[in-house]
């Protein structure tokens, strides 16, 4: 296990601002959250995002390994 320092950009980051560009809207009430933001909590080799809908409350969640690419 190394880690990468290609452009000084993480997996992390990565994911990170395609969620915020592209998936705040809430698939059951098509709310959008457009001040929102998905949280990422990292634990070991995995990254592990959670959006809380502000309107309806439902949470949605998505977990990504690190260093499969
Ligand atoms: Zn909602």
């Amino acid at each position: 296990m190394s880690r990468s320092t290609n452009g000084g950009r993480s997996p992390f980051e990565r994911l990170r601002s395609r969620f915020e560009e592209t998936d705040l809207v809430c698939p059951k009430c098509r709310y959008d959250d457009a001040d929102g933001r998905w949280l990422a909590e990292t634990t070991g080799d995995r990254i592990q995002y959670r959006h809380l809908c502000p309107s309806c409350g439902y949470v949605r969640r998505r977990t990504f390994r690190l260093g499969g690419e």
